[in-house]
């Protein structure tokens, strides 16, 4: 799945990317993949935090009703 997306050129400077690169050693542009995972990342993190808030305020409200 991800062989058949493989990145070999940088966008930004068009240079040779190493196999598996997250970043363009010519530039530092960022690659395709690294990007990628960078959103899987943030979406992770933020259904992690949105789990602890819910968490969170679930035993707050079951902290009230039980007065
Ligand atoms: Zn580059």
């Amino acid at each position: 799945m991800a062989s058949a997306l493989q990145q070999t050129t940088c966008d930004r400077c068009q240079g040779a990317l190493v196999e598996d690169a997250a970043y363009c050693y010519n530039c530092g542009e960022r690659t395709r993949k690294a990007r990628r995972m960078v959103r899987l990342a943030i979406r992770v993190e933020l259904l992690c935090l949105v789990l602890v808030a819910a968490l969170i305020i679930g035993f707050t409200w079951i902290f009230y009703v039980q007065k």
